[in-house]
């Protein structure tokens, strides 16, 4: 497919206040002549933001170009607290004004194709930009054909909500309409998938939700896996906060589902088949569709990297990070993602001067709510073994026995994580 192209600039790629930013990309050959050497950040989520914004920061005279088709990023960590009604969505929004005000030039599109040859991206209005490096964090798309049944339209009847916005909102109206007496069925999938623990985080804001209005409701879980992240205190707290109204049934109770039926709002299990009155079923997921597109993606569906400089291992000048590539134990979090948005960024400067990159150590930190005021959370480190990221030595989890105290103020301080890490990727 040709890339190159001089087609000019139409008012939709000229966006977020940087219409003369966009005019001027509107000729490559232009930008291919400039002195400076131009980053291309695609996806404007918790990696990209982050690497953009750390890029421009750590060398001004980079030019840095964040290519992202929504005007407002809406965030997927506290999202299960507008699904069970303790929050509003708003709270969950950021634009883009203050990355564009400290010199990253904001684009309004997506983007459609990659070639590496070229070092060139096109964005959905057939515009062409040329780059040094490429950093990718589109985050997840969902592998529907392993989920037979369920597609886009199925998710306007049995939500996913797996990527914040009209698909939070969707599954919070099927919960306020359910009358008392409901089921509501959480289907997980096996890993890698975003987030871990949040399906787990999701019965639990859900239950308490039903709790204290609809109390003669259920919560089912059915789990593609036998064990999971922070499971004994997830147990231990649905016992004490909700008695016996969650019900998880694990794998190897025949707790995988197979493929689920839109039209009668079926889920079928390895065990039997479920009509909840609400069903929530987030399939199994891989990379992003454009990770694909650009070839960074193997067999697996994930994108393999170096874990020093996030450069893929398949395509030379391009970078993965985030949810789409495979980062070993590192997980598929806000947290860990930012972190590794930073971490490249310093990469790229490193290898733009032709200097040798430091290998990263990246933290991350997991806080899951289960209640208001009844939280928990789980530190890693991580750091280069091999060909892999490996989590090593520094970590903590909080104390499975620990008082009420604690998980008061570790509920506070989740709000004060997510605070400051949109404050520090969104400004
Ligand atoms: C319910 C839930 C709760 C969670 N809670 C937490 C939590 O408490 N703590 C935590 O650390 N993590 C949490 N996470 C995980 C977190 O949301 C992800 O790990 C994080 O968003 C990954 O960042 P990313 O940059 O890889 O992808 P995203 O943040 O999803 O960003 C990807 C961006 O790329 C854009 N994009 C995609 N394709 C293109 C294209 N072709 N062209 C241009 N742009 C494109 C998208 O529009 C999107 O804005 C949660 C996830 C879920 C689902």
């Amino acid at each position: 497919m040709p890339l190159m192209t001089t087609r000019p600039v139409t008012r939709r790629n000229a966006v977020f206040g940087i219409t003369m930013a966009a005019a001027t990309l509107a000729r490559p050959s232009i930008l291919r002549a400039q002195s400076t050497a131009r980053v291309v950040v695609v996806g404007g989520g918790f990696g990209g933001a982050a690497c953009a914004r750390a890029l421009k920061r750590a060398q001004d005279n980079l030019q840095i170009i964040l290519i992202e088709p929504n005007a407002v990023f809406t965030s997927c960590p506290f999202s299960n607290e507008v699904i069970a009604g303790l929050r509003e969505i708003e709270a969950q929004q950021f634009g883009y004004d203050k990355l564009a005000a400290e010199g990253v030039t904001v684009i309004g599109q997506a983007v459609t194709a990659i070639d590496p040859a070229r070092r060139s991206v096109m964005t959905s209005d057939g515009v062409a930009l040329p780059y040094d490096r490429l950093v990718l964090s589109p985050g997840i798309d969902f592998h529907f054909e392993a989920l037979p049944g369920y597609d886009d339209a199925a998710s306007e009847k049995m939500p996913h909500a797996w990527k914040a916005g009209a698909q939070t909102l969707l599954l919070r109206r099927q919960l306020e309409a359910m009358e008392d007496g409901g089921t509501v069925a959480i289907a997980v999938p096996a890993n890698p998938s975003r987030c871990p623990p949040a399906p787990y985080e999701r019965a639990s804001l859900i239950a308490h939700y039903l709790k204290t209005r609809k109390p003669r409701s259920k919560v089912l879980v059915l789990d593609a896996k036998d064990s999971f992240s922070q499971q004994r205190l997830f147990e231990k707290a649905w016992k004490e906060l909700y008695g016996d109204m969650i019900e998880r049934i694990a794998l190897s109770q025949g707790g995988r589902v197979t493929s689920v039926d839109a039209a009668t709002k079926t889920i079928v299990t390895e065990f039997g088949n479920y009509t909840p009155d609400v069903a929530n079923v987030i399939p199994p997921q891989r990379a992003s569709r454009i990770a694909e597109i650009a070839g960074v993606t193997d067999a697996t569906g994930w994108c393999p990297i170096d874990p020093v400089t996030f450069e893929s291992k398949l395509v030379k000048n391009m970078h993965v990070i985030g949810d789409a590539c495979l980062g070993g134990g590192i997980p598929k979090s806000a947290s860990a993602t930012s972190a590794q948005g930073k971490a490249c960024a310093a990469a790229i400067v490193a290898l733009l001067a032709g200097r040798a990159p430091e290998a990263p150590r990246l933290t991350g930190v997991c806080y899951n709510t289960v209640a208001p005021g009844y939280g928990f959370s789980l530190a890693g480190n991580y750091q280069p073994r091999g060909e892999i990221f490996a989590e090593v030595e520094g970590g903590a989890t909080s104390p499975v026995d620990a008082p009420r105290e604690l998980r008061a103020r570790e509920a506070a301080d989740a709000e004060r994580w997510f605070q400051t890490i949109t404050a520090d990727t969104f400004g």
